[in-house]
């Protein structure tokens, strides 16, 4: 078995035996029991398929089985070559080697990235991983993710948001069998650590090991932005029923400045981003809360879609209405995303008032309970 699997079936056992223990949240919290035989890493997949690309720092060089095969210190390129993979002209016959520094992070062309970068041969090509601690990764996405400004419970959320995202990605839904994690929207913004800062480490730190769980596994979440007022179910806008994703009232997001928008379309603007001639006339569609498609000249497009071909910043959320003033299109909606899960303005409208993050993630997610990992 090799090493990335070894992991991820300790973890697997790791979550078997946490889902068999009596749950009791309180000892879950207090102790630390549970933190032996769980590995806590990350493998998020930063450059794929590449010839080459510069790696800088006082490295280790291991090969798959740990063993050191060299040491190499500045700034030097790594390539794929015929057979092997080079590091600053010299050849190693290996189909993957793994940079470690002790004290500096490795840098990967112009980025900064805490644990161990991992190369891989495939096909003539490369693929770059970042290798490292869970809380390492999430102290690197919060501020993607968060407003830096925001008070620090709602930076407490979304740090325990993001692990779980994490943890649920690990275990259930890995993108490929070198990584777990993409570093892009795909999964969660993350570009190492130059997005870190106090708040975002203390965030980090007083919440370790918390992850969101549904009965005995981590649970699958969402957030978005800004609701504008109502979070909608996963029933009603992706047509899958979630127990912790259901509708409901949020008055918190008000301060956010997508709470209510407007925007102002040409009709030949708009004609040209759906590929069309001309634009005659727009409706829509509603579902119980939401947009659910919109019709343009007598054809129905899902509003995703639509979103997507106009522009997911000009049209900011699936809640509009649309009316015509004169050759143009006024778009009036409400709030930012999906508007299932948690709503990040709302968070910190909610911490604002003084509440915390375990009785904000109740708030937004039903059923759901707050509980250290490690
Ligand atoms: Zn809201």
């Amino acid at each position: 078995m090799d090493l990335l699997k070894k992991s991820f079936f300790l973890f697997l056992v790791f979550v078997h035996v946490f889902s068999l223990s009596a749950f009791n949240v309180d000892e879950m919290l207090d102790g630390d029991g549970l933190s032996s035989g769980f590995t806590h890493f990350l493998r998020i997949g930063i450059k794929t398929e590449v010839q080459s690309f510069m790696l800088e720092g006082d490295a280790q060089i291991t090969d798959r089985n740990e063993k050191v095969i060299s040491a190499v210190q500045g700034r030097f390129k790594v390539a794929a070559v015929h057979g092997g993979i080079s590091v600053g002209g010299r050849v190693f016959k290996v189909d993957m080697i793994k940079f470690t520094s002790e004290l500096i992070p490795l840098k990967v062309e112009d980025r900064m990235f805490r644990g161990e970068i991992e190369v891989y041969l495939k096909n003539a090509k490369l693929i770059v991983v970042n290798k490292l601690d869970i809380e390492d990764y999430v102290k690197g996405v919060i501020n993607k993710e968060a407003i830096p400004s925001w008070p620090i419970e709602a930076k407490k959320t979304q740090a325990v948001l993001a692990r779980t995202f994490a943890v649920y990605q690990k275990m259930f839904n890995p993108r490929s069998e070198f990584f777990d994690l993409a570093p892009t929207v795909l999964d969660q913004v993350y570009d190492g650590l130059g997005k870190e800062d106090m708040t975002s480490v203390e965030a980090v730190n007083a919440t370790r090991g918390e992850v969101i769980t549904l009965g005995s596994d981590p649970a699958k979440i969402y957030f978005h932005s800004t609701c504008g007022g109502t979070i909608s179910s996963s029933a009603e806008i992706w047509k899958k029923d979630e127990p912790h994703l259901k509708e409901l009232h949020c008055p918190y997001c008000t301060k956010s400045s997508l709470y209510r928008w407007k925007r102002n379309l040409k009709a030949s603007d708009l004609a040209k981003k759906l590929g069309v001639k001309s634009v005659k006339s727009v409706s829509i569609v509603r579902g119980r809360t939401r947009v659910d498609s919109v019709v343009v000249d007598g054809k129905k497009i899902p509003v995703n879609k639509f979103r997507e071909l106009v522009g997911f910043s000009v049209i900011w959320s699936n809640d509009f209405t649309v009316s015509k003033s004169g050759s143009n299109f006024v778009f009036s909606g409400k709030g930012a995303g999906h508007g299932v899960g948690v709503c990040q303005w709302g968070m910190a409208g909610m911490a604002a008032q003084g509440k915390n993050h375990y009785e904000i993630l109740k708030f937004y997610l039903k059923g759901i309970e707050v509980r250290k990992m490690y």
